[in-house]
């Protein structure tokens, strides 16, 4: 599974996300959504630290951010 899913259809642009991004990894799509907005896209999957403060920025609740599981050491 990706790292960071985001809900295309319900992206309104904003760049917030693309804004507060330490990797700088997000960037808005040239081809409008169905709303008329340049959605925001991930362009490299390996380089995103699942650190979350993309979701936690967008006002529209449309990125999910998944941490890989780490196998434990017993
Ligand atoms: S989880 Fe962090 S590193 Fe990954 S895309 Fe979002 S802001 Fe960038
Ligand atoms: S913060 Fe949310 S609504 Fe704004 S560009 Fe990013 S994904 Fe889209």
């Amino acid at each position: 599974m990706e790292k960071v899913v985001i809900r295309e259809e319900g992206c309104k642009g904003c760049g917030l996300c693309v804004a507060v991004c330490p990797q700088r990894i997000i960037m808005l799509a040239e081809l409008p959504n169905t709303l008329g907005y340049r959605p925001a896209m991930v362009l490299d999957q390996d380089r995103c630290t699942s650190c979350s403060r993309c979701a936690i920025m967008c006002p529209d609740l449309v990125i999910e951010v998944h941490r890989p599981v780490r196998a434990s050491i017993v």
